[in-house]
């Protein structure tokens, strides 16, 4: 039987709405959740990301403020900005449009940006309280692919998850977090032998590797579900998954498309982010 979809879209749509309610309850207590993006560069793709993000925010009432740098920016000047930005009681998240310039490290501006601003949930102490299950800012793509699969209904506790890439953006909180759900969770990498067995034995298979059609259908355990985070350029000029979504959908229970799966989940759990990070600064609850 073909598998079912799970629409990033209508989940998105959801999330966002959860959002905009908490927003708009927020601004009556007299707080404006505002979210600063901050974009160094010409970057094609971070452009269109930055701009789908302040729409987002538009759509949910949260205030935005673009800060937009030439690639020319030197790592104290875009220092300098991170750090009047989080010195702004009016800014309750930051996000740094990622990559930066190979001249200025990412990790040194991301150190910068405080925990409780660092709506992305990449800075070092967000990773660390993650890790002890401490309450943070979780980071947006594993935490929408994990919405994702709670929105299927599977009780992931017991059940072997492999995650399929080990960034420190998806791959390695995408294995925290379904760990601290109980299930059994196997990270693969470039290194990893015998993948696709290891990958068969998935009942849950999320893939963030960024190769075109990487994840075969013979790769799929009958009854997954599979979670497609890549986002490749094709040849033919269109958005491609890291799995192969046709023969994918022969085998699994559930499956994310690309595009319309983890994209869109991705910018509405920016906004939730945004949203409790406001209301943690202002020392209301949602
Ligand atoms: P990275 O390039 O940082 O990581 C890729 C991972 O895949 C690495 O851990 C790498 O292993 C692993 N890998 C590469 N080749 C192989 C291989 N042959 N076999 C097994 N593992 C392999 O990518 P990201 O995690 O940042 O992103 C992954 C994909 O997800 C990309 O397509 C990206 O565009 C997309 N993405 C989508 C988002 C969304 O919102 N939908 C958000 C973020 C990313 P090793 O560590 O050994 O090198």
């Amino acid at each position: 039987m073909p598998a079912q979809l799970i629409d990033g879209k209508t989940l998105a749509a959801q999330v966002k709405s959860e959002a905009a309610a908490a927003c708009a309850a927020l601004r009556q207590k007299g707080t404006v959740p505002c979210l600063a993006v901050v974009l160094v560069g010409e970057d094609p793709a971070s452009q269109v990301y930055v701009r789908g993000k302040v729409n987002d925010c538009a759509q949910c009432g949260i205030e935005s403020r673009e800060h937009r740098l030439p690639a020319s920016t030197t790592q104290a000047e875009l220092l300098a900005l991170v750090g009047m930005l989080a010195q702004d009681p009016a800014v309750h998240g930051i996000l740094v449009q990622l990559p930066l310039p190979a001249h200025i490290d990412e990790q040194a501006v991301i150190s910068a940006i405080p925990p409780e601003k660092d709506v992305d949930g990449f800075s070092p102490l967000n990773v660390g309280r993650m890790q002890l299950g401490q309450p943070c800012c979780l980071p947006c793509t594993p935490a929408g692919c994990l919405r994702m699969i709670e929105s299927t209904g599977t009780d992931i506790g017991g059940k072997n998850a492999v995650v399929v890439g080990r960034s420190n953006i998806v791959g390695k909180p995408m294995a925290l977090l379904l760990l601290a759900k109980n299930a059994t969770v196997t990270v693969c990498h470039s290194k990893t032998q015998d993948l696709a067995g290891i990958c068969r034995r998935a009942d849950i298979l999320v893939a963030a590797v960024g190769r075109q059609g990487f994840i075969t259908g013979d790769m799929v355990k009958p009854g997954a579900v599979v979670i497609d985070v890549g986002i490749n350029r094709g040849a033919d000029g269109r958005l491609h998954g890291d799995v192969d979504f046709a023969a994918a959908a022969e085998k699994a229970a559930y499956l994310t498309p690309v595009p319309g799966g983890v994209g869109p989940m991705t910018r509405a759990m920016l906004m939730g982010n945004t949203v409790a990070a406001a209301a943690r600064q202002s020392g209301l609850s949602l």
